[in-house]
């Protein structure tokens, strides 16, 4: 049996879904923490206990370790490192990154992962800076697509293996490897040799790397965003379709004396309280987490518990449909994070595809939601809507007499646009909460007035509006009669 993975529910290109491997389920979007056998800052029992179904560590290491290598063949992975859930391998490829060589084979990499009882492998793919130029990408690409097909013959179709993506920034090398791997027949996808924009706030550029390997990768695919731990960027990532993480964070920042945040992570020797719901933030002052020997261990379960919890909440956002809004939140903490939020908006077309059509609602909080896929949708929806010869627009919502016939009326919501009166109760326009009226969302708004006049070329329309709207709407929309009340 291969990896399987099922989708549960949808929203924007987010999915909660199973992964099957072998006998263990995996609900997703999920975290797998990072575990070094040489330093557990949390033993693995401790994880699993604290709701960790994964974790993922690096066969390199035990590979390379005279006291873990034996006990490992010996033993299996599971035994040693005392957890009883999925156990992903990395094949040394971060070793690679980092110093440039390995002292592995992909095939041995591989044959020790396999002997050691690893659930998910992953072969020694190259993982190619982002900054690299193209030349140097493609040369590394083939090295790495080749390994890719060296694994498959090396453990069999049927080997819980993982399908690594890499391509750098170009956008098209990303796509054609992604569907390359969809073709043969990878169900588990890890994107990688991303971390350096991590590192760099690089988060636009994030977002059109995920976006394109998207595009590729078949969407009934499980997509790992390899070395992705900090939870303030979890509800985008999320959003873009990625659904496994993996956090060496919890603990980094931890040694760092760094407290996480969904916002951000703050120093500990700067905190005068613990802003944090968790047993431990709540029985404890930060002055006796600094003093404390087991400060470390401390840290780390806190950074781990927001972590945790941030991929609930994510859950909950995707079976609610309001993962917008937590996109919207957590993209505010931080100007390069909102610049990745504007370059996920800028993909309308590719992430509304795939969004799901009925929300509980639509909470209107600033000019970005005007590009939310439930308006893009809905405009595309604007298009069946027939309006006869003589049509009117209106921005008051009255049921009375206009005084000229007309053959149909519609009202208007923005950022959504015209709407016949008998969808009023529908998504989104029934469930759409918004405060006054903004240029912005009423301009959005016109975008639908256009859309219905695109598609019913031979009305005769007219939007009636009040006036501090006709400079705007006459703007936006050219031609249109425009009865201001
Ligand atoms: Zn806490």
């Amino acid at each position: 049996m291969t990896i399987s993975f099922e989708i549960l529910d949808e929203d924007i290109n987010g999915r909660c879904g199973r992964l099957k491997v072998g006998d263990n389920v995996l609900k997703t979007p999920a975290l797998l923490p990072v575990v070094n056998p040489h330093l557990p800052v949390i033993p693995p029992p401790e994880l699993k206990a604290m709701g960790a179904g994964a974790i993922i560590t690096n066969a390199y290491i035990f590979y390379r370790s005279s006291e873990f290598r034996e006990q490992a063949l010996s033993r299996g992975l599971h035994d040693v490192l005392g957890f009883d859930g999925i156990i992903m391998t990395d094949s040394g490829s971060f070793q690679l990154s980092v110093y440039g060589d390995v002292e592995v084979t992909n095939r041995e990499t591989l044959l020790f992962q396999k002997a050691i009882g690893s659930d998910i492998l992953v072969p020694l793919d190259i993982p190619t800076h982002p900054d690299s130029d193209r030349d140097t990408v493609v040369k590394e690409l083939e090295i790495t697509m080749d390994r890719i097909r060296e694994a498959r013959e090396v453990l069999g179709p049927e080997a819980h293996l993982a399908g690594p993506l890499q391509g750098g920034l170009f956008s098209d090398l990303r796509e054609e490897t992604g569907r390359a791997l969809g073709d043969m027949g990878f169900t588990f996808t890890p994107v990688g040799a991303v971390v350096p924009l991590m590192e760099s706030y690089r988060y636009r550029e994030l977002v059109e790397v995920v976006l394109a390997a998207k595009r590729g990768i078949p969407s009934s695919s499980c997509v790992h965003l390899f070395g992705a731990g900090h939870p303030a960027m979890f509800a985008l990532a999320v959003a873009m379709g990625c659904d496994l993480f993996d956090s060496a964070a919890y603990a980094l920042y931890a040694k760092e004396g760094r407290y996480l945040t969904t916002h951000g992570s703050m120093k500990l020797d700067e905190l005068s309280d613990l802003p944090c719901s968790c047993e431990i933030c709540r029985h404890t002052t930060p002055d006796e987490i600094r003093k404390s020997p087991d400060r470390i261990r401390l840290l780390a379960r806190h950074n781990l518990i927001v972590t945790l919890s941030e991929i609930a909440r994510i859950h909950q956002a995707i079976t609610d449909g309001t993962l917008w809004e937590l996109v919207d939140e957590r993209c505010r903490g931080h100007p390069e994070l909102l610049r990745g939020y504007r370059a996920l908006l800028g993909h309308g077309e590719q992430i509304s595809a795939r969004d799901r059509i009925s929300k509980r609602r639509f909470f209107y909080r600033g000019s970005e939601s005007c590009l939310r896929s439930e308006v893009t949708r809905y405009h595309d929806l604007i298009s069946r809507f027939f309006t006869g010869r003589r049509a009117l627009v209106s921005f008051e919502r009255t049921s009375g007499s206009f005084g000229e016939p007309y053959d149909s009326v519609f009202w208007f919501r923005p950022p959504f646009g015209p709407y016949p009166p008998e969808l009023h109760e529908t998504f989104p326009i029934g469930q759409s909460e918004l405060p006054d009226w903004d240029d912005d969302m009423v301009r959005a708004g016109c975008k639908g007035i256009r859309a219905l006049i695109t598609s019913n070329p031979e009305c005769d329309l007219t939007v009636r509006c009040g006036p501090e709207w006709v400079p705007v709407v006459r703007q936006e929309i050219q031609g249109v009669t425009i009865d201001g009340y």
